[in-house]
């Protein structure tokens, strides 16, 4: 039997850890998948999703920039990918394509477990408004956290997804030039300015005493912001590699029944990186 072939789109997607991910879950559960990445047209996402899932390809992860592309194209989504209006994920069921959405899932499990960092009752601040926040925000308000605020550089996108999430928690937008001081115990880039080389100003009130600066880019990408928050007053820093190992583990266990092992995995990427 050939293996179940899975894949992710993006554009652009060679760089992706996700391929290696995936087949490390593979060979630790003994499933039978190909897992690819698949680079897309920016204007061709429908056309290559479908003809993949048309060839047998039971399914996919989507990346920058098709999350909402691919939360339009399923016929059918689950609540949390609803909620977010995007989604990173597709599984061939019966009677079509299900989308869902696994990046805060992904998010809560690397703060929670990973770093033993606690979002209930804390001040927590997201830096950006676009795909990855609208993921993020339901997932962390379902935590309980005392305050979220939504920064964004284009403040009206902040106050749009500040509006569809009313009702979720304690929410509210700003512009990024117009934080309010008094500090914040989780902030967190998803902006991204990590992975454009650009930088974003960061002010010692920002963080609270014991803060955990995390951004959503991995790796080299994340080092700047980091080095910043550090110097900054930020206590802890971390990038997103395990949220990015997470929403995959979260991804191989909806479509194949099985939750891997994460934590192997992550060690073994961190070392490569
Ligand atoms: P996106 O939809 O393109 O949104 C980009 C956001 O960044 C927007 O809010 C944009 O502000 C802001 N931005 C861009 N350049 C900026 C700058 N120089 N200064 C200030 N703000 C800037 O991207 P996304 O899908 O949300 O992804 C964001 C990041 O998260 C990417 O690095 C992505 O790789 C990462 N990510 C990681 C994971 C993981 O598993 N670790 C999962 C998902 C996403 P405007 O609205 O003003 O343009």
């Amino acid at each position: 039997m050939p293996p179940d072939r899975y894949a992710l789109f993006g554009n652009p997607v060679a760089h992706s850890l996700s391929p290696a991910i995936h087949a490390r879950f593979a060979k630790q559960t003994g499933e039978s998948i190909e897992y690819v990445a698949m680079e897309a047209p920016i204007d061709g996402f429908a056309a290559a999703a479908n003809a993949f899932f048309a060839s047998g390809g039971r399914g996919a992860n989507v990346t920058l920039p098709f999350k909402v592309d691919a939360f339009r194209l399923a016929g059918r989504a689950s609540d949390r990918a609803r909620l977010a209006g995007a989604a990173n994920f597709i599984a061939a069921r019966t009677g079509g394509m299900e989308a869902d959405n696994t990046d805060g899932a992904g998010l809560v499990a690397d703060l929670q477990t990973n770093l033993g960092a606690s979002v209930r009752g804390a001040r927590v601040l997201i830096l950006g408004a676009g795909g990855a926040t609208r993921g993020i925000v339901a997932p962390l308000l379902a935590l309980g956290p005392e305050r979220l605020v939504i920064a964004n550089r284009t403040p009206a996108r902040a106050e749009a997804l500040a509006r569809q999430f009313t009702g979720l928690g304690p929410l509210a937008a700003c512009a990024l030039v117009r934080i309010e001081p008094g500090g914040f115990d989780l902030v967190i880039n998803a902006t991204s300015a990590s992975v454009r080389g650009e930088a974003l100003a960061l002010s010692p009130e920002m963080f609270a005493t014991g803060a955990l600066a995390y951004d959503l880019a991995y790796g080299p990408a994340a080092r700047a912001f980091l080095e910043r928050a550090r110097l900054a007053g930020a206590a802890r820093q971390s990038d997103g590699l395990g949220m990015l190992v997470e929403q995959a583990a979260e991804s191989f266990a909806l479509w194949r029944g099985r939750r891997p092992l994460t934590g192997p995995v992550l060690a073994e990427l961190r070392a490569r990186l």
